[in-house]
């Protein structure tokens, strides 16, 4: 689908959907909101739904559902072992990826536990354009190491590069040379980088990168989750491509991986993940892990309905119009906040909209944690949920130092079909004005900090009272406004 044009005024992303099923929401006062968030440790993963608005804190599992998804969900075929719905969904997925094999899983990490545990050992070096917090604690846990190589542009917080997601080629064969062929366990690429804002790789890049693991016998594998808004921008931003339909792009992505896994949280708009593959030996090697760690193969911790409706989200996902919405809203957000001076990651990427807190809170210093001081600022003065990925997410080194992230930044997802644009515009307002007033913002401390994933249930504190000066220039403003 094209965009399409307004006649009077400037366009603004028209839904091709209607909306069927309602839910209340919720907008507490701020006074609630202050202790919401201090009742959260700071910690926005810790707020109750209850007290939070807009949550804009992931895409994961909370994407809505089309109307042929729930209609599926009623006709599931539910039994242990070889389940009709199984079926279908091993069907959809060898009409789409081409892919003979399937192996089912409860999520996404699901998939990196196994693979991992397959194919890392002691020593052994996975090149990757960036990685996601799971990726890297499962591939750190069996003794691997990762290399991120994504292009210099990637970690360019602005620019007008289409593609930050791209893997630099030159540093691919650096490590490889460095390392030998021997030592890297595979080459991974992530579709949408989720950690760099969801930026796109290129179908370009990707055959690049295919070349090279065929020139040294290294497996490719493919991380999927994203693949929804990869698709969108390789056809809208890569010219070569434009002309070619979702399903022609898909069937190249899948034709140059030997691995493909997925969560379904993600792509799809269900529950659950898995890994498909053409290889008799890699899925022989994969099977018993999923036996063992997920369920029976006609299931692999899914439930059958789940299975139903990723295979219809499956199908959904080669409709243009059903997964232009995410980066269409993504992108009117980013370009609103551009345009107003809030620093904010450009171009507009998957996933959501990023705000650059290493610029927004200037002031905080890295130790104290800007993207997620400004979390919890964002949520106190809006009641909108988003999710720190900055130096919180990142885990200490082996001595117990902070290892600070490349980049700190606070995620506002856009759940898919879930807001509208009145909605959007709101979330926009309350960033402008606490732009304004950034200054009041300041830092956080830990005051319980988990070894393992600390960002799920870390609780922080305030270095100041910051907090309480952010509410009386709220009310000053606001007034008795929400
Ligand atoms: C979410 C995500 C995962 C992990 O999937 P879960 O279903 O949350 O376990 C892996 N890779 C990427 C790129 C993701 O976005």
């Amino acid at each position: 689908m094209s965009e399409v044009k307004f006649y009077y005024g400037d366009s603004v992303p028209l839904e091709m959907h209607k909306v069927r099923i309602v839910q209340k929401l919720n907008l507490v006062p701020i006074e609630r909101r202050l202790e919401a968030i201090n009742e959260a440790g700071n910690n926005t993963f810790l707020l109750k739904n209850c007290d939070v608005f807009m949550d804009m804190l992931t895409d994961s599992g909370v994407n809505a559902m089309s109307d042929k998804q729930l209609a599926a969900m009623m006709e599931a075929d539910d039994s242990y072992a070889g389940s009709a719905t199984f079926t279908k969904l091993e069907d959809k997925i060898k009409e789409i990826f081409g892919m003979k094999y399937f192996l089912p899983a409860h999520q996404g990490r699901a998939c990196e536990n196994i693979l991992s545990q397959a194919y890392v050992k002691q020593g052994d070096i996975i090149p990757m354009n960036y990685h996601f917090t799971t990726t890297k604690a499962h591939i750190t846990l069996n003794g691997g190491t990762i290399e991120e190589i994504i292009i210099d542009e990637g970690l360019k917080t602005t620019s007008n590069h289409p593609f930050k997601g791209n893997l630099d080629i030159a540093k691919l064969r650096g490590l490889i040379n460095k390392h030998g062929a021997e030592k890297i366990a595979y080459v991974r690429l992530e579709a949408g980088t989720n950690l760099v804002g969801g930026q796109p790789i290129s179908l370009d890049n990707m055959l690049e990168v295919r070349n090279v693991c065929d020139e040294f016998g290294i497996i490719l594998v493919f991380d999927a989750s994203l693949l929804a808004d990869n698709l969108y921008f390789i056809k809208n931003r890569e010219e070569k491509y434009k002309d070619m339909s979702i399903r022609e792009i898909t069937r190249i992505i899948a034709d140059l991986s030997d691995i493909i896994y997925f969560s379904a949280r993600k792509l799809g708009c269900a529950r659950g993940g898995g890994i498909c593959t053409n290889s008799h030996e890699v899925y022989m090697k994969l099977r018993e892990y999923i036996t063992l760690y997920e369920g029976f193969l006609t299931y692999g911790g899914m439930s059958v309905r789940e299975i139903e409706a990723l295979a219809v989200g499956l199908e959904e996902t080669m409709d243009e119009d059903m997964i232009n919405q995410g980066p269409q809203f993504i992108s009117y957000m980013v370009e609103k906040l551009d345009k107003s001076g809030v620093p904010v990651i450009t171009p507009p990427g998957g996933l959501g909209a990023h705000l650059n807190a290493m610029e927004f809170v200037d002031h905080i210093p890295q130790k104290q944690y800007p993207a997620g001081a400004l979390a919890s600022a964002l949520y106190l003065i809006s009641g909108v949920r988003g999710m720190e990925r900055g130096t919180i997410s990142e885990q200490r080194d082996a001595d117990g130092n902070e290892h600070f992230a490349n980049m700190e930044l606070l995620r506002l997802a856009m759940p898919r079909r879930v807001f509208t644009l009145s909605q959007v515009n709101y979330a926009i307002d309350r960033i402008k004005w606490l732009y304004e007033n950034r200054k009041l913002i300041g830092g956080l401390t830990f005051v319980d900090e988990p070894k393992m994933l600390r960002f799920f249930f870390g609780r922080l504190a305030p270095v100041s009272n910051w907090q309480s000066e952010l509410v009386s220039k709220f009310k000053r403003d606001f007034g008795d406004s929400l």
